[in-house]
């Protein structure tokens, strides 16, 4: 096995009748699983909880998918020190076996590929289409970190000195934290916690509060393939306090993230302090919001480039990190894809995620709502609503997509992460213009360029300051080794998911040198 050999799993084709039965039918089954409970598991042990919180369905909030057990302090402790006991058995299990754990996991996952979209659909609003492709990207985190793993494993050998023996290798950290958002609820999760568990180390994860059902089927995954006891360790719960312990305790060694700037930063700053009894450097993979933007240029093929925008702009409700937010057009065609692009947007299908044909559904809870609302109030006054799609007659968390012209770099709309289907229309008046206002802001994750120019293209490429830079095709959807994922300036620090370099934060390297 090594990483060459890796392919991308195949998204389901839900135009083939099969494909398309087979969903509907694990989407009505997992309807019938509603209600159940789900709580903190600490080496096959479902730990009880004192409270639990409803885990609803956005699309109609008065279902309850799940009733989920909120992890305390005192089963974080239990998880800590199941962790930190499994560590050292795990971190000398050998890494084929802990690959073959993991390959496990993603052929547990690809006998469950529909039911497992079907938890996404209804527990955070994703389209059979978007969920296909969150559970795709899980199975391939687990077949590519695996092959890299076994790869990384072998110590390399530096120098052909005669008579001095210089060996690279790589050994766990130490205990990993793992600290999910819910917009890439399988997918995201997966990654970061089969990357530290196939690098040896043993993984308490943390998922956000609105998968955590989702992410309990990962957990129930994981069991099933039978990870030695205390090395996965699962505890629902809130941010501020099973995360925050996690955050500060002196038996993590690696906290990774993937969520908001603002919560990444706080991550990084209660990392960096050393807790008693410390004797190591936390190490911190985050990963953190965007603004991306998408420039037209003025010969760019506008079918292509109105495509692209409303399929990464409103793709999920927008609620990726890799979302267009803003897309910036050359003034010679500004009028032109301005017409195209308020046309598109008003025939897309909105409605309840369920449904087959779906494009758009709800976002993921009223909190999410509420903001986004918000700066859609906001951009009524620093610009004009060319748009704003009406919502379906229901209780679901629906948010139009929305269209804001006139905005400029200096608009909150055009530097804050809105995580909403909202897009800024900017108009520029050259290239250079439209690359300095599409590097205006704080953050640096995924960029795009439609252009027919072989010149601007080449600009583009040197000084379009994005992590995924995307050039004459949409901005999400990075697939899992053929499109590293992450960005750099307040995207993240610069790690790449899916990447070839991604295990490595969650190891140390040592040198041997041999005189031989
Ligand atoms: N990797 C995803 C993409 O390329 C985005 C991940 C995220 O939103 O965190 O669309």
């Amino acid at each position: 096995l090594n990483a060459t050999g890796f392919r991308n799993e195949p998204l389901r084709d839900f135009a083939r009748q099969s494909d398309r039965e087979r969903m509907a039918q694990a989407v009505a089954s997992v309807r019938k699983m509603f209600g159940r409970r789900y709580g903190a598991q600490v080496a096959y042990r479902e730990l009880p909880a004192t409270e639990t919180l409803p885990s609803l369905n956005p699309a109609a909030p008065d279902e309850v998918v799940g009733e989920v057990g909120m992890a305390s302090l005192r089963d974080t402790e239990e998880a800590l020190q199941a962790a930190s006991q499994a560590q050292q058995s795990w971190a000398t299990t050998p890494v084929e076996e802990r690959a073959r754990l993991v390959l496990a996991v993603a052929e547990a996952m690809r006998r469950r590929r529909d039911e497992l979209a079907a938890w996404m659909v209804w527990e955070v609003g994703k389209t059979w289409r978007e969920a296909d492709g969150d559970v795709c990207e899980a199975i391939d985190f687990c077949e590519y970190y695996a092959r890299e793993a076994m790869e990384l494993e072998r110590p390399e050998r530096l120098g052909r000195l005669p008579g001095e023996l210089n060996e690279l290798m790589y050994v766990p950290r130490g205990v990993s934290a793992v600290i999910a958002p819910w917009n890439f609820p399988l997918a995201i999760l997966t990654g970061m916690t089969m990357a530290a568990a196939v690098t040896g180390n043993a993984v308490i994860m943390k998922p956000a509060e609105q998968s955590s059902v989702i992410a309990a089927q990962l957990m129930n995954l994981c069991n099933e393939v039978g990870f030695p006891p205390g090395v996965i360790g699962f505890l629902p719960g809130r941010g501020e306090v099973v995360g925050e312990a996690l955050v500060t305790d002196a038996r993590v060694h690696t906290v990774a993230f993937t969520g908001s700037m603002e919560v990444g930063l706080q991550i990084v700053e209660k990392a960096a302090k050393m807790a008693p009894g410390q004797a190591h450097v936390k190490h911190v993979v985050c990963e953190m919001g965007g603004k991306n933007a998408i420039i037209v240029d003025a010969d760019a093929d506008l079918d292509e480039a109105v495509t692209g925008v409303v399929h990464s702009a409103f793709g999920f409700q927008g609620q990726k990190c890799s979302a267009c937010s803003r897309v910036i057009v050359h003034q010679s065609c500004y009028e032109a894809f301005k017409e195209r692009l308020v046309e598109a947007v008003k025939s897309v299908l909105l409605g309840p995620p369920a449904e087959p044909g779906t494009k758009i559904g709800p976002v993921v809870d009223a909190q999410a709502k509420a903001s986004i609302e918000r700066y859609i109030a906001l951009g009524r006054d620093e610009g004009r609503v060319l748009v704003q799609r009406e919502v379906p007659e229901s209780q679901g968390y629906y948010v139009g997509p929305t269209v804001i012209e006139g905005i400029t770099p200096e608009h909150r709309l055009a530097q804050e992460e809105i995580f909403g289907p909202v897009l800024a229309l900017m108009k520029a008046e050259s290239f250079d213009q439209a690359l300095a206002m599409a590097n205006s802001t704080r953050f640096a994750l995924t960029g795009g360029v439609y252009s027919r120019s072989p010149s601007n293209i080449a600009r583009a490429r040197r000084e379009f300051a994005v992590g995924n830079l995307y050039i004459n095709r949409g901005i999400t959807g990075a697939l899992v080794y053929r499109n590293p994922f992450g960005g750099f300036k307040l995207s993240g620090a610069g790690t790449k998911a899916g990447g070839p370099d991604y295990l490595l934060h969650f190891m140390n390297p040592r040198v041997v040198v041999e005189n031989t």
